[in-house]
C-alpha cells in the first residue's frame, strides 16, 4: 500500500509503491477510484486516474491490484456500451444518474445472466489454446464462440450442454498438471496484443459499398485506413456508412469526444442505426465504446486498447472484425495532456515523442491473421481511425504520424464538403497502397475490366485537374473536341459515380456488381464519344446526348433491376448511331 505525495488533474503520485509494476491497476483513496500506474521510479510511482480526482489529497491511500488494466470477455460483450476502461455506461447510468459516480463497481458483463451453450467438442477431445469448446448465440446473429483459454491444452474430460452463466465451468479438460473447469469468462490485459499463429498478407478487399472506395481507394480486410479532415467535412458519416455497410461480422466502435455533448450524440444516434444487412439494429453485432465528457482525458487515452482488444476477442473466433475510432485526435490530445503532466520532453507542437509509436501500436493489432487453435481459421480486425486535425491541416503531428502508418488515406476535402460533393473524398489526394495487391483479387471476382476501368477513370479524372487551369485562363470554349470530350466525362464521373448520397436508401450502397455497371457505362459513353469525334460530330453535340440524363440517373437503379444497365446501354448506341448518320 502506498501514499499519495502530489495529485495533478488525473495524474497522482504516490510513494510506498516500490513492489507494484508498471501499468498495474491500483484503487485511490477512499473513493477507491481506479487509476493505472505508467510511470515507476524507486518507490515512487506515478499514477493516471481515470476518474475525476477532486477531493483526493496527500496522505490518502493507494492500493495496488497486482493486475494489468484488462477487460472482460464472454457472451454479453455484442450490444455493449462501455466507457474507456469498459464500465458498462447504461448500467452505470441507471445506478448514479447522468453523472457516473466515482469509484462505483459495475462489472462489464452480466455475471447472472444464464447464456444456453452448446458444445461442439466433445469428450476425449485433445484441444489447445483457441480450439472451439462450442457456442452461445448472443442473438440471432452472433454466434459467440467459447475457445480454449490461453496457455491451456488437455483432454475433455467433460463437457455440458445447456444454461449457464459466464462463471459456470461448461467443460473440464485435463491437463498436465490435473483437471481444470473452464467456464466461459476470459480476462484479457488491454495494452497487449492477443497472440495469433501467423500473419497473413492481405488479398482481398473489404467492400464498403461506397463507390469512391471500393472503385479507387479500396481497404483490405486486415488493412488500416485513415480519414483525415476538418469539421463538417463528413468524417462521422463516413464512419457509420461503413459501420452499417463494410462486411464485416462484428464491429467496434470507439467514440472519443469532440466537444462536450459530442459523445452523447454517439450514444444517442448509434443505437438508432438500422443494419440493412438485418432490418435490425446495427446494435445486434456491435460494441460500443463511449468516452463521455464527463470522463477525465485518462479514460479517453485507454479506449482505443479496450476497443481493438474486444476487436481481437472476434477476431480469434475467425471473424471479420471492423473497429472504428473517431477520432484519434482527441486520443492524441489525451496522450499529450498526460505527457504534460508527467512534465516529459514535450515534442512537436507539446506532444510526446512517442506519439508515433503509440499509434504504430494501435494500428499495428490490425491484420488478417491464421487463429490460434488446430484448425485452418483466418480471422481479421481492419482499423479506421477518423484524424481532425485543427483548421484541417495536414502537417500536424498527429495527421502525420498516422500517415506514416495506415496504408489507406481518404482525405476529405473543405472544399468539395462546401460544394456539397459527399463523400468529399478527395480523389487527387487519397491513395490506398492495397490496390496491387488486391488487383488479383478483383480480376478474379470482378473480372478483368475492373482494374482497367478504375485506371481509365482515375487517369481522366487527373487530365481534368490539368485542364481545369487552362479552363481557368481561357475559358472551355477555347479547348478542342477530345479536352471538350474528356473534361465532360470526368464530370460524369464525379457527379454521376463518385458523388453518393448517404441518406438515399438506393444510393447508401452499391454491390461491386453495378459499381462495375456504372462506370461501365461512363466509360462506353466516353469511348463512342472519341469515335464520333473522329467522324467530325461536334463535341457540343455529343454532350447534348439525351442519354446523359439516364446514365446521371443509374445510381438510383435498384440492385434487383440491374438489366436496365443494358436498356441504356443500347439507347447510348441508337443516340450515338442518329448522331453520326
Ligand atoms: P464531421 O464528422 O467531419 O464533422 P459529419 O460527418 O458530421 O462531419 O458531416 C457533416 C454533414 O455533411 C452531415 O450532416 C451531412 O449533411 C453531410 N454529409 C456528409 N457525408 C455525406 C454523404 N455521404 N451524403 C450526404 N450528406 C453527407
Amino acid at each position: 500500500m502506498g501514499r499519495i505525495v502530489k495529485v495533478s488533474g488525473p495524474l497522482i503520485v504516490a510513494d510506498g509503491m516500490g513492489e507494484s509494476k508498471m501499468f498495474d491497476v491500483v484503487r485511490v483513496g477512499k473513493q477507491r477510484l481506479i487509476g493505472e500506474i505508467i510511470e515507476l521510479r524507486g518507490e515512487m510511482a506515478s499514477i493516471e486516474v481515470y476518474e475525476e480526482t477532486a477531493g483526493i489529497g496527500p496522505g490518502d491511500e493507494v492500493f495496488d491490484t497486482g493486475e494489468p488494466l484488462s477487460v472482460e470477455l464472454a457472451p454479453g460483450l455484442i450490444e455493449s456500451i462501455y466507457d474507456g476502461i469498459q464500465r458498462p455506461l447504461d448500467k452505470l447510468r441507471e445506478a448514479g444518474g447522468d453523472r457516473i459516480a466515482r469509484g462505483v463497481e459495475a462489472s462489464p458483463l452480466d455475471h447472472q445472466k444464464k447464456w444456453a451453450f452448446t458444445p461442439t467438442a466433445k469428450k476425449g477431445d485433445k484441444l489447445s489454446a483457441g480450439d472451439c469448446l462450442g457456442f452461445v448465440m448472443e442473438n440471432e446473429f452472433v454466434k459467440h464462440k467459447i475457445l480454449m483459454p490461453l496457455g491451456v491444452a488437455g483432454t475433455i474430460k467433460e463437457i455440458y450442454a445447456g444454461e449457464f452463466t459466464i462463471d459456470e465451468p461448461v467443460a473440464t479438460v485435463t491437463a498436465e498438471t490435473g483437471d481444470i473447469k473452464i467456464a466461459m469468462l476470459r480476462k484479457a490485459a488491454v495494452r497487449k496484443g492477443r497472440p495469433y499463429r501467423e500473419k497473413l498478407s492481405p488479398s482481398s478487399p473489404m467492400i464498403t459499398g461506397q463507390r469512391v472506395i471500393d472503385t479507387f481507394f479500396p481497404i483490405a480486410r486486415g488493412g488500416v485506413a485513415a480519414v483525415p479532415g476538418p469539421f463538417g467535412s463528413g468524417k462521422t458519416v463516413v464512419q457509420h456508412q461503413l459501420a452499417k455497410w463494410a462486411d464485416a461480422d462484428i464491429i467496434v466502435y470507439v467514440g472519443c469526444g469532440e466537444r462536450g455533448n459530442e459523445m452523447t450524440d454517439v450514444l444517442n444516434e448509434f443505437p438508432e442505426l438500422t443494419d440493412p444487412k438485418t432490418g435490425e439494429p446495427l446494435m445486434k453485432r456491435t460494441v460500443l465504446i463511449a468516452n463521455t465528457s464527463d470522463m477525465p482525458v485518462a479514460a479517453r487515452e485507454a479506449s482505443i486498447y479496450t476497443g481493438i482488444t474486444i476487436a481481437e476477442y472476434f477476431r480469434d473466433m475467425g471473424y471479420n472484425v471492423a473497429i472504428m475510432a473517431d477520432s484519434t485526435s482527441r486520443w492524441a490530445e489525451a496522450l499529450r495532456e498526460m505527457s504534460g503532466r508527467l512534465e516529459e520532453m514535450p515534442g512537436e507542437e507539446g506532444y510526446p515523442a512517442y506519439l508515433s509509436a503509440r499509434l504504430a501500436e494501435f494500428y499495428e493489432r490490425a491484420g488478417i491473421v491464421k487463429v490460434l487453435g488446430s484448425g485452418d481459421a483466418v480471422g481479421s480486425v481492419t482499423a479506421i481511425g477518423a484524424v481532425s486535425p485543427p483548421g484541417g491541416d495536414l502537417s500536424e503531428p498527429v495527421s502525420q504520424a498516422t500517415l506514416r502508418i495506415v496504408k489507406v488515406f481518404w482525405g476529405l476535402s473543405a472544399s468539395l464538403a462546401y460544394k456539397r460533393h459527399f463523400p468529399a473524398i478527395d480523389w487527387l489526394q487519397s491513395y490506398s497502397l492495397y490496390t496491387d495487391r488486391l488487383s488479383d483479387w478483383f480480376d478474379s471476382n470482378l473480372g478483368e475490366e475492373w482494374n482497367r476501368m478504375r485506371a481509365d477513370a482515375m487517369r481522366i479524372l487527373q487530365e481534368e485537374a490539368e485542364l481545369n487551369e487552362i479552363v481557368r485562363l481561357v475559358g472551355m470554349d477555347a479547348l478542342g473536341g477530345k479536352d471538350r470530350v474528356t473534361m465532360d466525362t470526368a464530370k460524369s464521373i464525379r457527379e454521376d459515380y463518385l458523388h453518393q448520397n448517404a441518406f438515399h436508401e438506393t444510393d447508401t450502397y452499391t454491390s461491386t456488381e453495378k459499381q462495375l455497371k456504372m462506370l461501365g457505362l461512363i466509360l462506353e459513353f466516353d469511348r463512342l464519344a472519341r469515335n464520333a469525334l473522329q467522324k467530325n460530330v461536334d463535341a457540343e453535340d455529343i454532350i447534348a446526348l439525351p442519354v446523359k440524363e439516364r446514365i446521371g440517373r443509374a445510381k438510383y437503379i435498384p440492385e434487383e433491376r440491374m438489366e436496365e444497365f443494358r436498356i441504356i446501354s443500347e439507347e447510348m448506341e441508337r443516340q450515338f448511331a442518329g448522331l453520326i448518320g
